[in-house]
């Protein structure tokens, strides 16, 4: 019905051969643009309608990023399949395989992103293809989005453009994140914070005379650490591997050398 669609193996074949790595250092971030007018392609010829929503810029730097929103039908109780387009980064040495290439071994592929989750859409452009789509009752919409690994940007402009893409209107949503093939009906959830304290400079050998922002961060810390026992007491749900809610203190960046006070210091969770 739909020929002219490459199979299936092509198709991540060429999604892992366009890089689109997300990284909050500046140096090593990609767009994903490249990936999502590839997508475009190839559910237009399936008939589906594509918006490209092209991200705000970040930091007055334009990093070609973007979501696709595909569209097949119209009407109420449409069924979302969503995904991200981009990968985290990678170390080139610990990879015995091209990453930017499709690699099949011992039944398995490799790739980045092979598994977390080009393949994704791959695996939904083969499964339509035996499907009669003029026969589809409800709504089909495919969500493509940036920036999954990093900031969320692109799940975020969706999120505020909803009515637009006529998103309130789906009733179910699968995401195809990679689970081992056990379906997975719920997630904690995640957030980055970072806590900035500022104190004042001075020399180490009369503290009166400053005020040391790295003595305030041991509060800091202190107080968080307590909060999160507060929280893993009242929240507890079984269903989870990490049944409790988890903090982790990730990066802690402060001071300037030992007989400096530290005017300034930040940990981040
Ligand atoms: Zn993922």
């Amino acid at each position: 019905m739909y020929k002219k669609l490459p199979d299936i193996k092509w198709i991540i074949k060429q999604l892992l051969s366009t890089p689109s790595i997300s990284c909050t250092s500046a140096d090593i971030d990609q767009g994903n643009l490249d990936v999502i007018n590839l997508l475009a392609n190839w559910f237009e010829s399936l008939d589906f309608h594509c918006e490209i929503q092209r991200l705000d810029k970040a930091g007055g730097a334009e990093k070609n990023k973007a979501n696709l929103i595909a569209t097949l039908g119209t009407g109420n109780n449409g069924l979302v399949l969503a995904g991200h387009t981009d990968t985290v980064p990678f170390d080139e040495n610990r990879w015995q395989v091209d990453a930017f290439n499709l690699t099949e071994k011992d039944n398995r592929f490799y790739g980045l992103g092979s598994c977390d989750m080009k393949s994704f859409f791959a695996v939904i452009i083969e499964a339509l293809k035996s499907i009669d789509l003029n026969r589809i009752k409800q709504p089909l919409i495919i969500l493509a989005t940036a920036d999954e690994e990093t900031s969320m940007s692109g799940a975020k402009a969706i999120a505020k453009h909803a009515d637009k893409f006529a998103l309130n209107n789906a009733r179910y949503a699968v995401i195809g994140e990679p689970t081992n093939m056990i379906p997975v009906r719920m997630h904690k959830g995640m957030m980055m914070e970072a806590i900035q304290l500022t104190g004042s400079a001075g020399h180490s050998s009369n503290p009166a005379l400053g005020n040391n922002a790295l003595e305030a961060m041991h509060q800091v810390i202190t107080e968080l650490l307590t909060w999160r026992s507060e929280l893993q007491n009242k929240y507890k749900n079984p269903l989870f591997q990490v049944p409790v809610p988890t903090m982790n203190f990730g990066h802690i960046h402060g001071g300037a050398n030992p007989h400096r006070l530290s005017a300034r210091s930040q940990p981040q969770i």
